[in-house]
């Protein structure tokens, strides 16, 4: 085990360029410009409220904070450049995402909608019909156990492996995590190819939001959900 400083810059660059092309490229796409101008009026009246703006403000400071002590202190115990075949790449990233998402499925069933921390989550459950900046409008306390969820998964697939991750794996897994966290809130009403994908993620979890108590636990995908009986029907942006 060592302390690769250069594997968790490489992961840093790649996923800063990555996140930027991303943005870059889709929002070329009209019908997704169109989408984020619609998120960004509604987000507008919402942080014109000092209390939603401080708590946005709140949970990014406790996000930057948990980021970068674990940036500094165990990712880079945890990553490498060593080639490896591709199809690891692929395994890594899944498994990666699937550690999260289970962990991530009992903790907001269980303690976010139990008795523990029901009141913590209920400042993220004020909006019904969630729009981009609901993902951001978080108690800092679940903002913190959200990472640690998702970035512990990472030492301990690197764990479970008996080697460090590839710093690239690492990167995409993350890049995935960030954007369908934020995805999955913003408001989209594309039911048509190729935005089929794009627009179920969002109206599944916007059921989610609907009531504190149905299901759609499960952030990444909707495997847990199904498996543990807790699938929810999606929201119909149409009527919604
Ligand atoms: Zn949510
Ligand atoms: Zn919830």
């Amino acid at each position: 085990m060592s302390y690769d400083w250069l594997a968790a810059l490489v992961f840093l660059v790649v996923l800063v360029g990555l996140t930027l092309a991303g943005r870059f490229l889709a929002f070329k796409v009209p019908a997704l410009q169109q989408m984020r101008e619609l998120n960004h009026e509604a987000d507008r009246t919402k942080l014109s409220r000092k209390r939603f703006k401080d708590a946005v403000k709140a949970s990014n400071r406790a996000g930057l904070i948990t980021n970068l002590a674990f940036y500094v202190a165990i990712l880079p115990f945890c990553l490498s450049l060593e080639p490896r075949p591709f199809w690891r790449h692929g395994v890594d990233i899944v498994a990666v995402l699937m550690v999260f998402d289970f962990f991530y499925y009992l903790t907001h069933r269980f303690l976010f909608h139990g008795k523990l921390l029901n009141k913590v989550h209920a400042l993220h459950h004020q909006a019904r019909t969630p729009t981009y900046i609901d993902a951001l409008y978080v108690h800092p306390l679940e903002t913190t156990i959200g990472l640690v969820l998702f970035l512990g998964s990472i030492p301990l697939i690197a764990a479970l492996s008996g080697a460090p991750l590839s710093a690239y794996s690492v990167a995409i897994a993350t890049l995935i995590f960030t954007q369908v966290n934020t995805i999955n809130h913003t408001y989209v009403n594309l039911p048509y190819f190729p935005f089929k994908t794009l627009d179920y993620i969002t109206s599944i979890h916007a059921a989610h939001h609907v009531d504190m108590k149905r299901g759609n636990y499960a952030t990444l995908t909707m495997l847990y959900d199904w498996a543990f009986g807790t699938l929810e029907e999606r929201v119909d942006r149409s009527t919604a």
